[in-house]
């Protein structure tokens, strides 16, 4: 481990931490880390920190602690995917506890709050008005409130710190409670949620993190010892741990976080706002722009009042246009997840929504004809002629 200036800036952190020099070869990058287990010079006494590659291991290390560093936490543990990381947290709870979240929360965790844990005893509430109904939905029992910010896909932006003021007045009487952020949709560069008042922060490396779309990996990010030594405690046993090589890549990924997603909001902002004039849409939903419902939380709640790369809109033409304009896109590619250097377009009511009722889902604003970019690092001209193309072509119809 290096030890790293706190008071670094951002890329300093992000080049840096975690990634000192080999002590015996020299080299510069870390090499990948591949045995399984460590020798020991006598019984139980290892010969540096290392035991056994599930316990932990050098290139996972490296990543946690370049993560920790880029998160202002203190701990970070590495998991095999996002997924993994919401399974991890959710163990840590027992029967009869009670979870409050979001109706648009991920449909990955959707699925695991209301088809795994409730099968563990372990019940969630979901809201779709958190601050209105945050007091009649708390029990002595919650210990958790899962929040994401902005929303996928309708990218509506929650203020973190607020609802942490809720959770600490719970804990102020003595209840157990936490809040989880998902701070996935903008990666620790946008924003730093432990720092407005959340307790754990998860993130599914696989999008920005990585940012290169092949690696697949979770990262939990807390200040508390407490909760890091039972989270490290449950992921040994149950045994939820990213290859080296895996954690190696998205090491390395990391390491240009500040560019791509810099990059990534100054060209989602361009096309955002090209959208927003142009007659072929009904609405856009990009937290950047001054038009959103909460652009002022984003302003005080994301670095440089940055927006990030996701946007969603509603084109004119219902269902059909939406599958014209899929076909017709010749840079963005048609495909789930996002956050990675090459820019990707889907539709949510028909690809990542598809399981949720269509009054359920339209109740969120996620209708047939809502498609939702993940603008990547490309020409921004280009991609803005790609989406104005695609557009002339879908409503041409
Ligand atoms: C993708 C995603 C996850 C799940 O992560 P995986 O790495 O795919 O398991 C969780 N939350 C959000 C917001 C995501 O986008």
């Amino acid at each position: 481990m290096s030890p790293i200036n706190q008071n670094y800036g951002f890329a300093t952190k992000a080049i840096h931490a975690g990634s000192a020099a080999d002590a015996v070869t020299g080299a510069v990058i870390p090499a990948i880390s591949l045995s399984t287990t460590f020798a020991q010079s006598a019984p139980a006494v290892p010969l540096g920190v290392y035991e056994y590659s599930r316990s932990d291991n050098p290139n996972r290390n490296n990543l946690e602690t370049c993560i920790a560093a880029l998160e202002n936490g203190k701990h970070c543990l590495a998991t095999s995917s996002g997924s993994a990381s919401t399974a991890l947290i959710l163990h840590s709870l027992t029967k009869g506890d009670h979870v409050i979240s979001i109706g648009d929360v991920y449909g990955g965790t959707h699925r695991y709050f209301t088809k795994v844990a409730n099968t563990h005893g372990v019940e969630t509430s979901f809201t779709n008005d958190l601050f209105n109904e945050f007091d009649s939905l708390v029990r002595p029992e919650t210990r958790l409130v899962w929040i994401e910010t902005p929303s996928n896909p309708t990218l509506s932006v929650t203020d973190i710190a607020k609802v942490a003021e809720l959770v600490k007045a719970v804990r102020a009487t003595g209840q157990v409670i936490h809040l989880v952020v998902d701070n996935t949709f903008l990666s620790p560069y946008i924003s730093n949620p432990l720092t407005l008042g959340a307790d754990i922060v998860v993130h599914s490396a696989t999008k920005y993190i990585n940012g290169h779309s092949d690696v697949v990996l979770g990262l939990i990010i807390v200040n508390s010892d407490e909760l890091a030594a039972k989270f490290r405690f449950l992921q040994n046993a149950i045994g939820c741990i990213p290859s080296p090589f895996d954690s190696w890549l998205a090491h390395r990924g990391v390491k240009t976080l500040h560019l791509r997603v810099e990059r990534a909001s100054t060209s989602a902002l361009k096309i955002a706002r090209a959208l927003e004039k142009n007659d072929k849409v009904i609405s856009v939903n990009y937290p950047g722009l001054e038009s959103h419902a909460n652009h002022k939380v984003t302003l005080t709640q994301h670095r440089n009042g940055l927006g990030g790369g996701m946007i969603s809109f509603r084109l004119k033409g219902g269902v059909a246009a939406v599958n014209a304009f899929s076909s017709a896109a010749k840079i963005f590619t048609l495909a789930e997840s996002l956050g990675g250097i090459e820019s990707l377009l889907e539709v949510p009511a028909q690809m990542t929504h598809a399981g949720i009722p269509q009054e359920a889902r339209e109740a969120s604003g996620v209708y047939d004809d809502l498609v939702r970019l993940s603008v990547g690092i490309e020409d921004a001209d280009d991609l803005l002629k790609d989406v104005e193309q695609a557009l002339d072509i879908a409503t041409a119809l």
